[in-house]
């Protein structure tokens, strides 16, 4: 218990519509609201309201959506921004990039990179252009 995600609770998918959570969220209710049933259990209930208070409000479910993405990732490398290559953009700006084991590259936006150099940040978690692996960099 605790280590299922809102979406599992409500039991739809990452993708789902907002009108199908909506619809997940009433069928669940249903089941469980105490009113209802005399064998609720007030845990369930109060996970399916905490889930569907997240994921009805569009703002909240994409910053759910992002913490998820980056406790599923697997960061398989730390690096350092010294390690990563500047490759020329165009006639004015680089970008930092690193190879990934598959063919596809990490790229380090500029604004990331500056996070980082100014001591914003401590690290910053990329996920490769071509796959899902991820790799942590920090200065
Ligand atoms: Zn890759």
């Amino acid at each position: 218990m605790g280590m299922r995600t809102h979406y599992e609770i409500l039991e739809v998918t990452c993708s789902a519509t907002q009108e199908e959570i909506r619809r997940a969220f009433r069928k669940k209710l249903l089941c469980y609201h105490p009113d209802k049933t005399l064998s609720y259990e007030n845990n369930e209930f109060c996970e399916i309201q905490a889930a569907w208070n997240v994921l009805k409000n569009v703002e909240l479910r994409r910053s759910y959506d992002e913490s998820l993405h980056l406790k599923e990732a697997v960061i398989y490398e730390e690096i350092q921004v010294s390690d990563m290559e500047s490759v020329l953009v165009d006639e004015y700006s680089t970008s930092l990039t690193y190879k990934c084991r598959c063919s596809g590259e990490f790229q380090l936006e500029n604004l990331e990179s500056e996070l980082l150099q100014s001591g914003q940040v401590k690290n910053i978690v990329i996920s490769c252009n071509h796959c899902s692996s991820c790799i942590q960099v920090s200065l």
